[in-house]
């Protein structure tokens, strides 16, 4: 590992293959990685029915029972609630628009970039998300952008699908990556784009081992920047 405490965040648009690239690198720095869309999708998979829009003191309330944690490092690193995995039924496309639906609101993001900033604070990682560059570890010693054309992400989700021999339709899967990539952009509150000092990789072109091995040379071929605070 290059430094004794160190962020590194990835940002990027659905299926992108953030999640990949984060459980590679923090394998091979040793260190954890943080998927801060699993924090959304539990939120939007504890508030269930609530109407997002409804009584905003309601829904703080519910948020404060909700403990983050990470547990394990490297591929292994798992988010936990309330001391619990997260487990498979937060995964599926329809809790993933359900957390955009309360990932725009102003209540639901300071509650979970407080809980990220205090993971960060705690031990390395790599943080993986929509904002991670851009609001919540804003210091980070190395930031990269993943981007690839939704054509793209939605044939590699169909791939993926069918490998495990789900059901994949193209066009439906097509439609749902942009219509919650749409929302992630355009909301008012931490939008999803690049932070200014990002490193933006269109993966489109490239298969994950050439994306890793970019990112890793960059880690290793750039001075580490010395910062006190994640916050
Ligand atoms: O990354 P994943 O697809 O699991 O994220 C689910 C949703 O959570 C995203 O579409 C986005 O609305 C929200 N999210 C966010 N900020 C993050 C991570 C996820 O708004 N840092």
């Amino acid at each position: 590992m290059k430094n004794s405490h160190m962020i590194i965040t990835i940002d990027g648009p659905a299926g992108v293959g953030k999640s990949t690239l984060a459980g590679r690198l923090a394998e091979s720095f040793k260190i954890a990685y943080l998927d801060t869309g699993a924090m959304y999708r539990a939120v939007g998979w504890m508030l269930g029915n609530e109407d997002p829009d409804s009584d905003q003191n309601k829904l703080g309330k519910i948020l404060e029972g909700l403990i983050f944690g990470l547990h394990g490092s490297g591929w292994n690193s798992r988010v936990t609630l309330n001391k619990n995995i997260l487990g498979d039924e937060i995964r599926t496309e329809e809790a993933g628009m359900r957390a955009s639906d309360f990932a725009r609101l102003k209540i639901v993001r300071e509650y979970l970039t407080k809980s990220q900033q205090n993971i960060g604070q705690e031990t390395s990682l790599v943080a993986e998300g929509r904002d991670m560059g851009s609001v919540v570890f804003i210091n980070a010693h190395y930031k990269f952008f993943l981007d690839a054309s939704a054509r793209v992400r939605a044939e590699r989700r169909q791939a993926q699908l069918l490998r495990m021999r789900k059901q994949a339709d193209y066009s439906l899967i097509l439609e749902q990556i942009i219509k919650r990539d749409e929302q992630d952009r355009n909301r008012a509150i931490a939008p999803l784009k690049p932070a200014p000092d990002a490193i933006v990789i269109d993966t489109g072109p490239m298969n994950p081992d050439q994306v890793f091995e970019q990112m890793t040379k960059h880690i290793e071929n750039s001075p580490i920047r010395s910062k006190s605070s994640y916050k």
